[in-house]
């Protein structure tokens, strides 16, 4: 085989502001690459009255401020213990994690889904949640087919507590200032590929596609 050839199980790190679809795509990702979604907001939630040294998941994230990175740190040290391919959704977030996971392991590809804040913050405002199947809705673009029931197991939609105007703006805010180096970095390395995240999620879907089997 040569080196060129595509790796059985690409490494991804999937780049983008909240809202930019990162969790939507990564879906796909797995069901087509046939890896590990590995979302930290996820596991996060799971675990947001989880006491640690650094307090609860939960004080961070309904402020829309990043968790600590040691919190982090572990959840994805053992989310990438027994996998070889992935896709990181949310994860790394600022410098510092970004060092932690280049000691971990090399990524075969950095795709970056960008959108206007605008359009941002009116994804995040319509999304819904699935609290019981994790599946994700939009009001207006990715609506239920029954009014606030999920589609996949028929539980009540809730909105998540972070995705209130006010806390999307933070959002949006940390991102900038903490995520954005990071996009320099693997700009830097050679990794990154831009991908236009405005489009349906369809079309956002096929120029992923095709950015990630040029690139692995
Ligand atoms: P992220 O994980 O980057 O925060 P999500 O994948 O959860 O983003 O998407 C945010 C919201 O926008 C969800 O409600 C989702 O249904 C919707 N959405 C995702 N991709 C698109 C798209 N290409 N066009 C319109 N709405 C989208
Ligand atoms: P979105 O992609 O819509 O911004 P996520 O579900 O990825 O949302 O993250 C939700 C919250 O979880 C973040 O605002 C932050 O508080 C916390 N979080 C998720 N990933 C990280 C990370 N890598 N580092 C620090 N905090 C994180
Ligand atoms: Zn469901």
């Amino acid at each position: 085989m040569s080196e060129n050839q595509a790796s059985a199980e690409p490494r991804i790190v999937l780049l983008g502001p909240p809202g930019a679809g990162k969790g939507t795509q990564s879906s796909n990702i797995e069901a087509t690459f046939g890896v590990p979604q590995v979302t930290t907001g996820d596991a996060l939630r799971a675990n947001k009255d989880l006491e640690t040294d650094h307090g609860t998941p939960r004080e961070y994230m309904d402020a829309g401020e990043l968790v600590p990175d040691p919190v982090v740190n572990e959840i994805v040290v053992e989310a990438l213990s027994n996998t070889e391919g992935f896709v990181l959704d949310g994860y790394p977030r600022n410098l510092a994690q970004t060092e932690y996971l280049d000691e971990m392991t090399d990524v075969d590809v950095v795709p970056l889904l960008q959108a206007s804040e605008e359009e941002l913050t009116r994804r995040l405002t319509g999304r819904r949640v699935c609290p019981e199947c994790g599946a994700t809705y939009h009001v207006e673009f990715e609506p239920p087919e029954e009014e606030g029931v999920c589609g996949e197991c028929g539980s009540e939609l809730t909105q998540r507590e972070d995705d209130s105007e006010e806390t999307v703006r933070e959002r949006i805010r940390v991102y900038e200032e903490s995520t954005e180096p990071v996009v320099d970095f693997y700009r830097e390395s050679g990794e990154l590929v831009e991908v236009n995240g405005e489009n349906s999620p369809e079309e956002v879907w096929k120029s992923l596609r095709e950015a990630i089997e040029r690139n692995v």
